[in-house]
């Protein structure tokens, strides 16, 4: 029963250190989010203790009573945190992060090297949804199943859903993934149901990003148009890290499809459900569906918007010159500069932001970009007055990148960021700044 000071003094300092970072930085991942002690209580709870393999009321193990209620309660809190009648859709709360959900549902929906469709990694799509490489099938969703990815439209950056729609008339895809990790405008669901019923295709929205927005009815449903949509539990929706996979229930087409998801679950992907994370997320979901979330979902877009407003007075360039939802892609390739170099640079100005690509970047490796989310710093109750200093700071940030570069060359930019990367000479890098 000691504490883990006691325990284990050097992982408790690892703890420390990062909970100062967390505290004293400027967290601007758009995956990101500060969850409340709520969340981290239930998190850290006995719960991690117990094996319960199945679902409730159908255990492979003793001792479950509790758990059952724990896992009734938490997908009761999900279909009501998303405003959904429970004779029309059933969710699936045991799923242990994104990467695993998407892979159930594949497994669930169609079968090994069926063809599906995801937005491209480049555009902004998520690995998950068949990315590979002309070189490499870099995730399961590659490796196990034939994927074509579709894209943005070069003139606008939005999603180009004329062109998805002829190339789903050739390819044929028995799944079309919508959803993305890096897009800041909302997806026209109605558009894609369509295609998909003119190719027979189902529909799976992956909302990580922006379920929470989506919950707080400031962003479109996905749950009128998709057969099956999945999320996160972390990002806006500011819970314990997991997973949530809601399935159709009503209709014909739907008989056998709670089955097929759970049981893709478990046993066909995962193990036992993680139940201490059940609890946070149930305790998140609680949250969620608190009047004080609405308003913190809305803050999360003013605070966006207002970041990509100054961006863009400051003369920079914005993918699709704004956003709709709670992230922004700023286009780092006028300036000359990478997105990787100002990551580095930012890292020592405890801005925490990460590279990323932008629509026309030729590898995802070495991306022309940022992205940029306004969760985490709207759950430190920032507002749009807070979020102008916050863009005044990513200012002088890439101004000082560019000065870099450009009095000294690329050499020396090269060498303050390699000077960032090493812990003891990061301090050195600090003082330059
Ligand atoms: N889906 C989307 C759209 C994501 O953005 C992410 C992660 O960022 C995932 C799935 C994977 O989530 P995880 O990292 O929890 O596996």
């Amino acid at each position: 029963y000691a504490p883990l000071a006691e325990i284990d003094p050097v992982v408790k300092n690892i703890i420390d250190k990062e909970t100062w970072r967390q505290f004293s930085g400027i967290e601007l991942i758009a995956s990101e989010n500060l969850t409340s002690l709520a969340v981290m209580e239930a998190n850290g709870s006995v719960l991690t203790n117990k094996y319960s393999e199945g679902l409730p009321g159908a255990r492979y193990y003793g001792g479950n009573e509790y758990i059952d209620e724990l896992e009734v309660l938490c997908r009761k809190r999900a279909l009501q945190a998303f405003n959904l009648d429970p004779e029309k859709w059933g969710v699936n709360v045991q799923p242990y992060s994104g990467s695993h959900f998407s892979f159930a549902v594949l497994t669930a929906l169609i079968q090994p090297q069926d063809r599906l469709m995801g937005l491209g990694l480049p555009d902004g799509g998520h690995l998950t949804h068949g990315y590979y490489t002309a070189k490499k099938k870099m995730t399961a969703s590659s490796i196990y199943f034939q994927s074509l990815p579709y894209g943005l439209d070069p003139s606008t950056q939005l999603i180009d859903y004329v062109g998805l729609r002829k190339q789903a008339k050739t390819f044929k895809p028995r799944l079309i993934i919508c959803g993305a990790s890096a897009y800041p405008r909302d997806w026209d669901y109605k558009t894609l149901r369509a295609i998909c019923d003119s190719e027979g295709a189902y529909l799976m929205a992956d909302i990580a990003h922006t379920s929470g927005l989506v919950a707080a009815q400031q962003l479109n449903s996905p749950f009128d148009y998709c057969d099956v949509v999945t999320t996160t539990t972390h990002k806006t929706l500011r819970g314990a890290r997991g997973g949530l996979i809601f399935f159709r229930k009503d209709g014909a087409n739907y008989e056998d499809l709670e089955k097929r998801v759970n049981d893709a679950v478990f046993p066909a992907c995962q193990g036992g459900p993680h139940n201490n994370t059940i609890a946070a997320v149930a305790t998140a979901l609680l949250q969620v569906s608190q009047p004080e979330y609405k308003e913190y979902a809305r803050q999360v877009i003013a605070n966006a918007r207002t970041l990509g407003s100054a961006l863009l007075e400051y003369g920079y360039r914005l993918q699709t010159g704004g956003t709709d939802n709670h992230l922004v892609l700023w286009d780092l390739r006028p300036l000359g500069l990478t997105g990787s170099k100002v990551e580095k640079v930012c890292d020592l100005l405890g801005i925490t932001i990460n590279k990323n690509a932008v629509s026309g970047d030729a590898s995802a490796q070495t991306p022309g970009g940022i992205r940029l989310g306004t969760s985490a710093l709207t759950s430190r109750d920032m507002k749009e007055e807070d979020i102008k200093v916050v863009a005044s700071f990513l200012h002088r940030a890439v101004q000082l990148s560019i000065l870099l570069q450009k009095e000294a060359g690329t050499k020396m930019l090269k060498d303050f960021v390699r000077v960032a990367t090493t812990e003891t000479e990061g301090k050195v890098g600090a003082k330059m700044v």
